[in-house]
């Protein structure tokens, strides 16, 4: 079989070592005499992956002490409502940033409840820029400042982290966590869903500060306090284990990757190709703003749009799937995780030159 350079949005590609790996322990893990999919997540077995997995993680990310991490059932859009639930701690005002389709989901969910308010919004341009930091109308007050720091529909990517004036942080990383560095401690709360850059869908991370936790609202299900689940080892109901065990194997693979650093670096010059060969014809658009555009995921449209069609079919006959624009706003899109070698993305750009060359 000759796999595909899948650049689709999530689930997306994984690293091929990993699932190599899985396939040889798929039947068996370890001398455990049964498959991780079998195997209890009280047991012996599935608490050292467990284990492993979480280390691993901090070590990738340098998360501090004072940082609970929990692996938890429910995707990204589950912390949507979690993150009010357990973070309002007596308040009744969050602060959020509208960059995009997501945060703009964050947005209506938090509204069941608390005041959601948004201190700034790009939706008038259509979502191709993050709102200037001197116009966003924070509450000193906001029980937490919610962003996306990487919008996966829009392509929209904070580059820098904003300044809070000390209050509390969140961040939905789903679509950019592990692809560069970051500085935990500068977050109350990060969570992502662990479909992109972390493996497979039915895992998401919450990376939270302990000292912020144990206050949930009354009406909260136990499955989503923080306190109960940091207390209960993510284990306050069956917690995802195939997910887990597959992250920890992500992890691994990141770390003999060369860590961050090495993520960051490749994803870099990933995306550099690929923004050059878009801004360098009048046949491809990328409608971004150059100092917001995300490495991740990169929206691009043809300049004749009726050829969107040609364009993918051709694009799956030499071997690339997964490039179809998001049904919310069309044309094409390139995700470029982690897992995405930048053989892939060199393939791609040659693949769109000749497209133009011969369509143009
Ligand atoms: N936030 C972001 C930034 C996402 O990209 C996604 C999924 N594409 C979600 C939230 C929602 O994740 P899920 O559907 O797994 O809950």
């Amino acid at each position: 079989m000759t796999r595909a350079f899948n650049f689709g949005a999530g689930p997306a590609t994984l690293p091929l070592p990993v699932l190599e790996k899985a396939r040889y322990e798929l039947v068996e893990w370890g001398g455990a005499r049964m498959s991780v999919m079998e195997m209890s997540h009280r047991g012996v077995h599935f608490r050292d992956i467990a284990q492993s997995a979480e280390q691993r993680l901090r070590r990738l990310l340098g998360i501090p002490d004072n940082y609970k991490v929990l692996f938890l059932q429910g995707g990204a859009q589950l912390q949507f409502a979690a993150v009010p639930l357990n973070l309002l701690r007596g308040k009744t005002r969050a602060d959020y940033v509208d960059t995009g389709a997501w945060s703009s989901r964050a947005v209506s969910e938090a509204k069941r409840y608390c005041t959601a308010n948004v201190v700034a919004s790009s939706r008038d341009c259509g979502y191709t820029r993050i709102p200037p930091e001197s116009s966003w109308r924070q509450d000193e007050n906001a029980a937490y400042l919610h962003i996306t720091p990487n919008e996966t529909i829009g392509g929209v990517e904070f580059h820098r982290l904003p300044d809070v004036n000390g209050v509390p942080l969140v961040a939905d990383m789903s679509s950019n966590i592990l692809s560069r560095p970051v500085p935990v401690d500068r977050f109350a709360l990060i969570y992502a869903g662990a479909q992109k850059n972390m493996g497979i869908a039915g895992l998401t991370v919450v990376i939270v500060r302990e000292d912020l936790i144990g206050n949930a609202l009354e009406i909260t299900p136990a499955v989503l306090d923080y306190k109960l689940q940091a207390d209960a080892g993510s284990m306050t109901n069956t917690a995802p284990t195939f997910a887990w065990y597959i992250a920890g194997l992500v992890f691994e693979w990141m770390e003999e990757g060369g860590g961050l650093q090495q993520m960051e670096r490749t994803n870099a010059i990933k995306a550099d190709l690929l923004y050059g060969c878009i801004d360098g014809s009048d046949f491809y658009h990328n409608p971004v703003d150059a100092d917001c555009r995300s490495r991740m995921n990169v929206p691009f449209q043809l300049s004749a749009p009726e050829l969107d069609d040609v364009f993918l079919r051709r694009a799956r006959e030499a071997g690339f799937e997964g490039l179809k624009g998001h049904r919310s706003v069309g044309g094409m899109r390139a995700s470029l995780y982690n897992a995405m070698p930048l053989e892939g993305v060199n393939a791609l750009v040659e693949f769109m030159r000749d497209f133009e060359r011969r369509h143009a």
